[in-house]
């Protein structure tokens, strides 16, 4: 069997949602389990956390379809809501919570006669501009969801927070004062903060807080090399090395030959590519770890294979074992070299790889 895959920690799934709690004590947290929870498994993860965490919250209503047929019974927020009448039907019946971010998705819910009255939570566009009710408009919204016999409780108003990982950008401030007028003047629960405002902007901390990238070991701010806020790396992606040769000065390596030997080098190829979800852009030089040292990728990733320099690195054999990110690598750092983010490495993982849960 091809030796690459992707070593998921449910543990440290867990004490990072852990320390999403106790960094904001006096709110109750969803974790966020979208994309394939960010790559690491949306089933296995909402198994390990049922216990501890009060419910879920997915971007679609197939997410959340899929978490009750493998038998997870907490509440789950669809974060986009729906659309279709049947979908509104279906919600209600199982028991998911519907993020509701713009008119249409309320004038069907209030023109429907459910058999059983479904959570709402209302978005309001707090200025991100992407999804969310206008501020003018949320009133009379508030009001007619809040007394339609379709609507069991009352509703939560939530806002999506544009720029919490800049620390030093206000903005995050305006929005949470936006929503905080919202909700005095309407005392309604409040939902403000991803993981960035978890860590740092206690006056996003509400009644829900919905962190996500934290819980999978990725710190929303920190900085290569940085302690990452004390979150624990839940996935390490490793490989072997498969070929090792001898490049001779002027030698190319990889499609394009874009990257020559200035000396007498020996070259590695790992098994990994951008067909596994290795970042494409990454370039020559980013870290890859070989037998736990640091050695620098060398020449263009193509699909199925990535070649390292191992000139400094004596000793190594077809067969050593290869990190591209996890434990012993931040998967910021790549993500910082590749000019991405980390929530895009996780979520991108293709499905070659396979995912094992410790
Ligand atoms: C994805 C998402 C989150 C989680 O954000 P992180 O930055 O991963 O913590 C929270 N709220 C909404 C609406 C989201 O779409």
């Amino acid at each position: 069997m091809r030796p690459t895959c992707a070593t998921v920690r449910l543990d440290a799934i867990a004490e990072n949602y852990r320390l999403a709690c106790r960094r904001a004590p006096g709110s109750q947290s969803m974790a966020v389990i979208k994309a394939n929870a960010y790559g690491h498994g949306m089933v296995a993860v909402a198994r390990r956390l049922e216990s501890i965490a009060p419910a879920f919250a997915v971007a679609l209503i197939d997410e959340a379809v899929e978490l009750r047929q493998a038998g997870i019974q907490a509440p789950v927020l669809v974060m986009q809501g729906v659309k279709e009448p049947a979908e509104f039907e279906l919600a209600a019946a199982e028991n998911f919570w519907l993020m509701l971010h713009q008119s249409q998705q309320v004038e069907t819910l209030l023109s429907l006669k459910l058999q059983t009255p479904v959570n709402v939570w209302i978005k309001l566009d707090t200025g991100m501009h992407r999804l969310g009710v206008a501020v003018v408009d949320m009133d009379d919204i508030y009001r007619r969801l809040d007394s339609s016999a379709n609507v069991r409780g009352q509703p939560v108003l939530c806002t999506h927070l544009a720029c919490a990982d800049e620390l030093d950008r206000p903005f995050t401030d305006q929005q949470v004062q936006i929503i905080r007028r919202f909700g005095n003047s309407l005392e309604v629960p409040l939902s403000i903060a991803n993981s960035a405002g978890i860590l740092h902007w206690p006056q996003s901390h509400a009644a829900w807080n919905r962190p996500g990238i934290m819980l999978y070991g990725s710190s929303p701010t920190a900085t290569p090399g940085d302690s990452a806020d004390g979150l624990q790396a839940a996935m390490t992606m490793q490989s072997e090395i498969i070929a090792v040769r001898d490049v001779a000065p002027g030698e190319g390596v990889g499609y394009g030959l874009d990257w020559t030997a200035e000396r007498p080098s020996k070259i590695g190829t790992v098994a990994i590519g951008y067909g596994d979800g290795y970042p494409r852009h990454a370039p020559s030089g980013t870290p890859v770890l070989v037998n736990g040292q640091r050695v620098p990728l060398t020449g263009r990733v193509s699909m199925d294979a990535i070649g390292v320099d191992l000139t400094d690195t004596p000793g190594v054999e077809i067969g050593d074992p290869v990190e591209l990110w996890g434990e012993n690598l931040p998967v910021n750092e790549i993500a910082a070299a590749a000019g991405t983010i980390s929530y895009e490495i996780l979520a991108g993982l293709t499905g070659r790889v396979p995912l094992v849960h410790r």
